[in-house]
């Protein structure tokens, strides 16, 4: 028997409409790419969408036709999200950091019809148009003053296509499951892959995102997303602060940590989210000028692990939860959390550190499990380890245009290898490519990266298994210093070795100037692995 209830679909522009009606005051605050603040309104914002999807419509845009966005962001990337997904078109995120080749195989196979790009990135497109197969032009996002010169063909200019429209526009209806947005994960090795969303699976993970328990976003949530919008979304929030009203804080192109804490101070915004990397940044700046972040109360870290170093530093310095989540492209993103709950309350600072550290607890909707090398499911006792797979509304079924199933008896290989404890806190023991495999036992790289940068010389580390004659594979440290430091592996070793297990400890120590890092900010370790595989077989028969 079915239910007697309205079968209403889930569509993302009830969201930007359901903000102009019930949160039309809310601000929408962003650094621009020309320069300056600007701010508006959710209401300024919702009409704008509007005159968006009717000026796209007018180019003769369609349900089902593919947009690429190249953007930072800011207040008109947020009118993308509404304008070309309300009418139904496809929003093509893509990201400014990828290689030329892979910005081009995602152009040509998303089939995006135009890209709408921020004036500063059009450069990245200039070098690459010649490969585009199907595009048919490109929108400036800025005014007619700040158009760039370029000698590309049909660039048009966002503001006067958008002022070339009124806001008398009704929102289509159609199926929930109408493709809404597409992103690319930037594998490190092989074509991108594109994950499309749905208007249902957006919607029910905005909702889940928002949640007390998870993101817990309202309309009192001041929100700063570093995580990009072309980065998974920026994990959603955009559409989850929207639904709730709350002030949203858009960075623009200036991500150091100056930028980042005079909008944070301005704004006086107390919801943080981005990747670790850029908190480091943050933190390096506000130690420099001896201030705290006094009006942040959470710092949501994903994308890479947190490590203990940052969870301490933002709550005894700063007052600030470091809320750790853990997701990717293919779950949109979000799978785990670890949520201040009553019993993380109970437990002393530095417990409740060590908890901070696991990836955390499924957010509903999520369900997860962990197999062994034989396929058979493994206990969550907090210590067998194995490959992590997860389900739910949110996750991917099949990658866009390619044939078959991504999925495993039903499940999504996340890639991961993690624990799961009694109480259900997943920790990532590492990607199942990185995970270093000495004398047949298993190493984290993740957990020697976090506990080494926790060294006051070490600036950033990274940690490969490097051949070994004996063992099969060893650890190899390689860390970029403290400006003006040395590190030393004697040093870091002693410093480790209450930390990790004595034959965990790395074998050689590299300094290195910088790291190599994906598009996504991640640690990109397959050029790494190149030169330094051997690097340990070398010492050995030159010693
Ligand atoms: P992406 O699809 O680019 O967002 O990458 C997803 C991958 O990033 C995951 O499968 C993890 O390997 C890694 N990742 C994301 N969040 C975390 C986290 N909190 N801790 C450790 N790894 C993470």
């Amino acid at each position: 028997m079915q239910g007697n209830m309205m079968n209403q679909p889930l569509l993302i522009s009830q969201i930007i409409q359901h903000a102009e009606q019930y949160h039309s005051q809310a601000e929408i605050v962003s650094r621009t790419v020309e320069g300056g603040i600007h701010r508006y309104t959710y209401r300024d914002a919702a009409a704008r969408s509007r005159k968006l999807a009717k000026a796209l419509s007018a180019l003769g845009i369609q349900v089902g036709d593919s947009i690429g966005t190249l953007a930072w962001n800011t207040y008109r990337h947020y009118e993308c999200y509404f304008g070309i997904s309300g009418l139904g078109a496809v929003m093509n995120t893509i990201n400014p950091r990828l290689f030329a080749e892979q910005m081009t195989y995602i152009v040509n196979h998303s089939r995006d019809r135009y890209i709408m790009v921020d004036a500063n990135l059009l450069p990245l497109l200039e070098a690459n148009a010649a490969g585009f197969e199907t595009l048919e032009g490109y929108i400036v996002m800025t005014d007619r003053a700040h158009m760039p010169e370029t000698r590309l063909d049909n660039v048009l200019c966002y503001e006067e296509l958008i002022e070339g429209q009124d806001d008398d526009y009704e929102w289509p209806q159609f199926d929930e499951n109408t493709a809404a947005a597409l992103c690319y994960t930037s594998g490190t090795t092989g074509n991108p892959k594109g994950v499309l969303y749905s208007h249902r699976s957006t919607m029910i993970h905005a909702m889940a995102a928002a949640a007390p328990d998870a993101l817990n976003i309202s309309s009192r949530t001041s929100l700063l997303p570093v995580v990009p919008m072309f980065h998974v979304n920026a994990w959603g929030v955009p559409y989850a602060a929207s639904m709730h009203g709350s002030k949203m804080v858009f960075p623009g192109p200036a991500l150091d940590g100056a930028s980042l804490w005079e909008l944070i101070d301005a704004e006086q915004t107390n919801l943080l989210l981005g990747v670790p990397t850029v908190w480091l940044a943050l933190l390096q700046y506000m130690d420099s000028i001896g201030k705290t972040l006094e009006s942040v109360n959470t710092v949501v870290v994903g994308g890479s692990a947190a490590p203990e170093s940052m969870i301490r530093t933002f709550h005894q310095k700063h007052g600030a939860f470091l809320l750790h989540a853990w997701g990717m492209t293919e779950m949109s993103p979000l799978g785990t959390l670890t949520t201040p709950t009553p019993h993380m309350d109970s437990l002393s600072d530095e417990d409740r550190y060590k908890l901070q550290t696991k990836q955390g607890k499924a957010t509903f909707g999520v369900e997860m499990k962990i197999l062994g090398e034989d396929g058979a499911e493994l206990p969550h006792d907090g210590e067998a380890f194995g490959r992590l797979m997860v389900r739910g509304p949110w996750i991917v079924d099949s990658y866009f245009r390619t044939e078959g199933s991504a999925l495993e008896d039903g499940w999504f290989d996340t890639g991961d290898v993690a624990t799961i404890d009694p109480a259900g806190y997943m920790q990532i023991v590492d990607r199942s490519k990185d995970v270093i495999k000495s004398g047949g036992e298993w190493i984290s790289s993740i957990d020697l990266e976090n506990a080494a940068v926790g060294h006051p010389d070490v600036a950033e580390a990274c940690v490969i298994g490097a051949a070994h004659p004996k063992w099969d594979e060893r650890p190899l440290l390689l860390a970029v210093p403290v400006e003006g430091r040395e590190v030393t592996l004697e040093s870091v070793n002693s410093f480790l070795a209450d930390k990790v297990a004595k034959w965990w400890l790395p074998d050689a120590l590299i300094q290195v100037e910088a790291l190599p890092h994906t598009a996504t900010g991640k640690l990109h370790k397959v050029p790494l692995r190149e030169t330094y595989y051997n690097y340990l077989n070398e010492q050995e028969s030159a010693s």
